[in-house]
């Protein structure tokens, strides 16, 4: 059984990782990100009041997420274990996710984050737009230069308030 929580910028390659780690060890992923979008596709009211936020790139607010990941997590029951991609992004979140984690018993193994050069992001993200065009797949509406710009700096404002917390807690691990 192993807890992660990845961490990485947009395009850095989270997702593809973490569909290897739930084909190879049965881990539950959780993605902020794509259980938002279900929920703005599905036109609940959480994804109303993210449509927004998420669709200009900007951050939707600790509350809405935490109470997400709060749901997601206590349906973890089959799953060897749980990856965590997209949260926390902020040091509230972080808090949040100890006591979540200090109420269901489950211990965080390790944090992981992916160094990739920001030069490289935006190249990465026109692949993958290019490859859902291609594949009649809907282009995400927050893969433009101006939500890109918003999120890549959103996540350099994350990496330098969550890796002092995890090194403290000694649980980080660059890749
Ligand atoms: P992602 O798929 O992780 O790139 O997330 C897409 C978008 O969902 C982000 O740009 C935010 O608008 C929103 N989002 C996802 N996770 C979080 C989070 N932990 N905190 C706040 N907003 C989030």
């Amino acid at each position: 059984m192993v807890n992660l929580v990845l961490i990485g910028a947009p395009g850095a390659g989270k997702g593809t990782q973490a569909e290897r780690l739930v084909r190879d060890y049965g881990l539950l992923h959780i993605s902020t990100g794509d259980l938002l979008r279900q929920a703005i596709a599905a036109g609940t009211p959480l994804g109303l009041k993210a449509k927004e936020a998420v669709g200009s790139g900007e951050l939707v607010p600790d509350k809405v997420v935490i109470g997400l990941v709060e749901e997601t997590l206590a349906d973890k029951a089959e799953a060897q274990g749980f990856i965590l991609d997209g949260f926390p992004r902020t040091l509230e979140q972080a808090r949040a996710l100890e006591g979540l984690l200090r109420k269901i018993a489950e211990p965080l193994h390790h944090v992981v984050v992916f160094d990739i050069p920001i030069g490289e992001l935006a190249e990465r993200i026109a692949k993958r737009v290019a490859q859902s065009s291609s594949s009649g797949v809907q282009v995400r509406s927050d893969d433009n230069t101006e939500a890109l710009r918003r999120r890549i700096d959103d996540f350099t404002r994350a990496t330098v308030v969550l890796l002092p917390f995890y090194e403290e807690r000694q649980v980080y691990q660059g890749c």
